[in-house]
């Protein structure tokens, strides 16, 4: 197992095509208390482009966040998967929904303004709706304030869950009621799959949700864990942090070159 990012970088000289699939929040950027401000900041943007060498890498950000939020935050040509994977837009703006998204809004409507009304008066909490999912964040609460709040965001979407159409995800101080049939692990998996057989998967995510994506590369790819070490994780290397991931990022954009 490697833990640096030169230990890293010199693992991924090998492969001559890369498809460098991205967690957003923990990963590329620290986490905040409210999540509209965990901006890219002034580096990353240039960073990512330099990583954009066609037929040498493809950067694709996978994660929770709206497409919307994400092409505010990273307007650059990246390909991204929604809504942990439910969603996919191209470099191009091209949109395809993996699942049934309009089903899935309807539902999730349906107990937004319950989970709202339970959940508002909670301080700390915050409530992000997504369209076709809706998050809790609990950064910014004290511990028995969070508790609270999970367990009336959980009565408010208890009839949404047995219709099989949206499922219950926890993650670092968020719960999320999103679409049941969207998971990083499998949008991973379908995306590669697009790239073709020459392409080298490499993973890199912080939090139970990156697991899915961990365990659907194990054999093949290279998946990173970004965080303190956790001996049930399924990555194969491991990150300290956010900061820790630029370096690994600015040493493969250093080496990036159009393949000869
Ligand atoms: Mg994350």
């Amino acid at each position: 197992m490697a833990s640096t990012p030169a230990g890293i970088a010199r693992l991924l000289a090998t492969p001559d095509r890369i498809a460098l699939f991205l967690d957003y929040d923990g990963t590329l950027v620290p986490f905040q208390e409210d999540p509209s401000r965990a901006l890219p900041g002034p580096g990353l943007l240039p960073l990512l482009d330099r990583l954009a060498v066609p037929g040498r890498f493809e950067v694709a950000i996978v994660s929770g966040r709206s497409a919307e939020d994400l092409r505010r935050l990273l307007p650059g040509r990246c390909h991204l998967l929604a809504l942990h994977g439910a969603l996919y837009v191209d470099p191009d703006g091209r949109a395809l929904d993996r699942v049934d998204l309009d089903a899935c809004r309807a539902a999730v409507r349906e107990v937004a303004e319950a989970c709202a009304r339970l959940v508002a008066s909670i301080p700390g909490t915050r409530m992000e709706d997504k369209g076709a999912a809706l998050a809790l964040h609990t950064r910014g609460c004290e511990r028995r304030d969070e508790r609270r709040a999970v367990r009336r965001f959980l009565d408010a979407s208890r009839g949404a869950v047995p219709g099989g159409l949206l499922s219950i995800l926890r993650g670092s101080r968020v719960i999320e009621l999103k679409p049941a049939r969207a998971d990083k692990g499998s949008a991973v998996l379908w995306l590669a799959k697009r790239f073709g057989r020459d392409w080298f998967p490499v993973y890199l995510g912080d939090d139970r949700s990156d697991e899915d994506a961990f365990r659907a590369l194990q054999d093949r790819g290279t998946t990173i864990r970004v965080g303190p070490a956790r001996r049930t994780s399924h990555a194969r290397h491991r990150l300290a942090d956010p900061r820790a991931v630029r370096e690994l990022l600015e040493l493969m954009a250093s080496t990036a070159g159009p393949v000869g």
